[in-house]
């Protein structure tokens, strides 16, 4: 495959570089070069923190996209969206991901309700719920996973029982990220637990400051909040707020659109890890470092760096079968599950080479190698192979859907 930019996408680079290049604000630019702080999901953050500055990069920054048209990339230009092909969405990626700046609004109300909304809501849901996302007023979380349901979904118990024009819900979410930021969440719901578990389900959306709706934050093990327990006691959502017919959550709650899965991102990001490591070792951090020292250390950079080039294959691979309107299957999985435990050993490595200055946490300690960005990594990329399917799962996928091995 040719991967050189044809006319049209050489043109369409050039705009989003012209963009990013005009548009970032300062605080992101500034955050774009440090090494303690791969961008995550800042935006979100930033539109609620209560920090003047904050507020305004998070404004300016969803503005510039917005005026563009982009903030929904892959929606359908009839719903505000950008209307971009996969291969427009690869390349738009990849630009933000090699800038190092974030792609602004809420992820979830991008990625998963919006979605989830054009093909299967009412005329009423879409011009209710779709342009706040646009505008970037409503930040939406996903009220998936509970303590007993996350790789077996499809067991989740949180009931939803009609009452008149209401459903009332009882249960627990569990995982509920940036259930603290949100202001809406969607909810998967069991109502009819006679049913064959996929189809007992309902998807409500709800507002998370509905009375009966508590938010419990879990610290994790790096001290950050991301991620929070839910609780839903006798919460009335209106019957509107159900997307798609009552029993039918489960196949509204996986509808994709055609959105782009390629992680380039995450390729991009390993590789700017290797190349900012080698960059230290070699330069300022050279006093700390122990790669002169070791064979063995030397041989791992060289196998995390074979590794980007091999997640950024995946990648190619998974946007080629998009470019051919066709839909990544077991290919997905692999990817996921290569890209997100190749970030692990990347993590590993980073500590290794630099050996007990690597226990400095304090990433305004000016001993700490590169910002103490491994040693956090180290500690945050645990959940990387656990989120959005595990390791585990995925390799069932790949077992099953993509070698044909029988099923257990
Ligand atoms: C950082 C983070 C953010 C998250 N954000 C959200 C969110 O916003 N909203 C949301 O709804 N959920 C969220 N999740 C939940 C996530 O989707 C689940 O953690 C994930 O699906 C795994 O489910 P579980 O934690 O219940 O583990 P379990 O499913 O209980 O799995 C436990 C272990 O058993 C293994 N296992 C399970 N089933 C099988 C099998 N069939 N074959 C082989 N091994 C198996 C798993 O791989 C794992 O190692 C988040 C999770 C994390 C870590």
């Amino acid at each position: 495959m040719d991967w050189d930019d044809t006319q049209d996408q050489a043109a369409f680079r050039s705009e989003v570089r012209g963009l990013i290049e005009e548009k970032v604000p300062a605080r992101y630019r500034a955050m774009a070069q440090r090494n303690h702080r791969e961008m995550g999901y800042p935006w979100a953050q930033d539109r609620a923190s209560g920090e003047p500055e904050r507020e305004q990069s998070a404004r300016e920054w969803f503005e510039a996209i917005s005026d563009k048209g982009w903030i929904a990339p892959h929606w359908p230009k009839e719903y505000g969206g950008g209307g971009f092909t996969p291969m427009e969405q690869y390349i738009y990626n990849a630009e933000l991901a090699t800038a190092n700046v974030p792609a602004p609004g809420s992820n979830v109300g991008i990625g998963m309700l919006g979605p989830a909304l054009i093909v299967h809501g009412t005329d009423e849901q879409k011009e209710r719920f779709l342009p706040p996302i646009l505008r970037g007023e409503v930040v939406w979380s996903q009220g998936f996973s509970e303590p007993a349901a996350g790789s077996d979904l499809a067991s989740l118990q949180t009931r939803a029982v009609r009452d008149g024009d209401e459903y009332v819900v009882n249960g627990q979410k569990i995982w509920t990220s940036h259930a603290h930021y949100a202001d809406w969440v969607l909810l998967l719901t069991r109502t009819d637990p006679e049913a064959p578990k996929h189809r007992g389900i309902s998807f409500l959306l709800l507002d998370i400051r509905s009375p009966g709706v508590s938010v419990r934050p879990i610290i994790d093990m790096a001290w950050g909040h991301e991620v929070n327990e839910t609780f839903y006691e006798d919460v009335r959502v209106p019957v509107d707020q159900m997307v798609g017919e009552e029993n039918r959550g489960w196949y509204v709650a996986m509808t994709l659109l055609d959105n782009e899965r390629s992680n380039v991102t995450g390729a991009i990001m390993m590789e700017r890890q290797i190349r900012r490591l080698i960059g230290d070792v070699r330069g300022t951090g050279a006093g700390r470092s122990r790669v002169d020292r070791y064979d063995a250390l030397r041989q791992e950079i060289a196998e995390r760096f074979v590794e980007a080039g091999v997640m950024m294959n995946f990648s190619l691979r998974i946007i080629t079968i998009q470019a051919a309107n066709q839909v990544p299957n077991y290919e997905a999985s692999v990817a996921k599950m290569f890209g997100s435990e190749a970030g692990q050993r990347m993590a590993r490595t980073g500590m290794k080479a630099f050996g007990l200055y690597a226990n400095l946490w304090d990433h305004e300690d000016g001993l700490a190698p590169m910002e103490a960005s491994f040693t956090r990594s180290y500690v945050r990329s645990v959940p990387g192979t656990i989120a959005a399917g595990s390791s585990e799962i995925q390799r069932n996928v790949i077992a099953t859907r993509g070698l044909g091995l029988p099923r257990g």
